[in-house]
């Protein structure tokens, strides 16, 4: 259960990085709902944005690397965590889904150089397809004259849309078949007909930007098609003959990045919970410490153990992913879930905790407070967590 000390020096170094550079901007981020650039420079500077720190990450057999690192991200600010964090998507999208050349080619070029950032984002969300994703309306037709494929639809909700250099974008190839009639594609940088549409205002993880990416008759080559026209037309033959196609390999890759939402949560649980104990310590009212109160002191313990098993939960999963062990009972959504659901319930006390202090954007526990929610919500909602746990564990497919 000891972390080895290649892990221990990486969590510093990133919790470093936390504390003297996200810590002291997060409020100024926060106010200006803009993608933080000189934030994302200064992380590519010392190689925490970029290639190389996600090959050393997934690089630790025991799969600790990546959330411990997530996790002092988060403490030192989700929005801009987040801001870091959003290019990740689509990579793992490319990596996922691309054939070893493609993630050669288009991987890099997510990330850039310290020197030219980019950014890439992953499009999924559509209006009216949240948690139901086998509903997609944005349409992918293969154009044999041009060997392009042509892309329409309205993609909304997605993290750096319309402002990143490379946008992967799932579309449907053949409505009738759902979920399984998808294919990913990769919208290159400078590709015409994808356009930013509305940028959203949000609760919290305010520096990261959320936008609607609109695709009116966007163009991308063949070999865009991530995973190949071959693979392609290989799996919606297998579907159409009633075989089963590799929707469930998707869900094994879902459940294997849960673990690494659920460390974010449990960041800014842990930053919450630091600072309501320090102040219940200082705070003084009726002539003693509030924290001599059981009624506060009370909070904090149980604060402190939702943290300890949310903890114990995303690093069990994360090493279950990097072990290539099945989640039989949906650990992965376990991880998510509990690290979310606590990362709400304990910034929710941090503020009780404070008081009216608490309620100030003079504290920033109110900004972890509106942070945290969103951790309930994106890469799956809790209800659809347990509704994926629920099923593994009985077998039944619950509605
Ligand atoms: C800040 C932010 C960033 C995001 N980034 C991205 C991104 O980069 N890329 C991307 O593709 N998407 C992104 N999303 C979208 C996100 O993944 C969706 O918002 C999420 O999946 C939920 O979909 P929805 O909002 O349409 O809610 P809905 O699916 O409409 O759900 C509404 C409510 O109904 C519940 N519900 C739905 N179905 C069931 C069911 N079967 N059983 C029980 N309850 C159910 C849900 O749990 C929820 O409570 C982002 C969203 C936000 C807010």
């Amino acid at each position: 259960m000891e972390l080895n000390e290649d892990q221990r020096t990486l969590q510093e170094w990133v919790h470093g990085f936390a504390q003297n550079v996200m810590r002291p901007a997060a409020h100024e981020w926060d106010e200006r709902e803009e993608t933080p650039w000189p934030i994302i420079e200064e992380a590519a500077a010392i190689g925490i944005y970029g290639l190389d720190f996600m090959a050393n990450a997934f690089a630790d057999k025991t799969g600790l690397s990546l959330v411990l690192a997530l996790e002092e991200l988060a403490w030192g600010d989700a929005g801009l965590c987040m801001a870091l964090l959003g290019t990740s998507l689509g990579v793992a999208a490319i990596m996922s889904n691309g054939t070893p050349e493609q993630q050669m080619e288009w991987i890099p070029q997510c990330y850039g150089t310290p020197e030219d950032i980019k950014l890439a984002a992953f499009g999924v969300s559509e209006p009216d397809a949240g948690s139901d994703v086998s509903s997609l309306r944005t349409r992918a037709i293969y154009d044999e004259v041009t060997d392009e494929w042509v892309l329409n639809g309205t993609k909304t909700w997605i993290t750096n849309g319309g402002i990143a250099n490379v946008h992967v974008i799932v579309a449907s190839v053949d409505p009738e078949l759902g979920s399984r009639g998808q294919a990913s594609f990769v919208v290159p940088e400078g590709t015409k007909g994808i356009r930013m549409g509305q940028k959203f205002k949000k609760m919290g993880i305010r520096a990261s930007h959320t936008a609607e990416v609109v695709l009116e008759d966007c163009r991308v080559p063949g070999r865009c098609l991530l995973g190949g026209k071959d693979k392609l037309e290989e799996k919606l033959a297998r579907v159409r003959e009633g075989k089963k196609a590799s929707g469930q390999a998707a869900m094994a890759t879902f459940e294997a990045t849960r673990p690494s939402v659920g460390a974010q949560a449990l960041g800014i649980a842990r930053a919450a919970y630091e600072y309501s104990l320090d102040y219940a310590k200082e705070r003084q009212q009726f002539g003693r410490a509030i924290i001599e109160n059981q009624g506060i002191a009370f909070k904090l313990a149980d604060m402190k153990m939702h943290i300890d098993a949310a903890r114990l939960l995303v690093w069990r999963a994360s090493w279950m992913a990097a072990t290539r062990k099945p989640f039989l009972n949906g650990e992965g959504s376990m991880s998510k879930l509990y690290a979310g659901e606590t990362a709400v319930k304990v910034t929710e006390e941090a503020i009780q905790i404070l008081g009216g202090y608490g309620y100030v954007r003079e504290n920033p526990v109110e900004r972890w407070h509106r942070d945290s929610k969103i951790y309930t919500i994106f890469e799956g909602t809790s209800e659809i967590q347990r509704l994926i746990i629920a099923r593994a564990i009985s077998g039944v497919h619950i509605r």
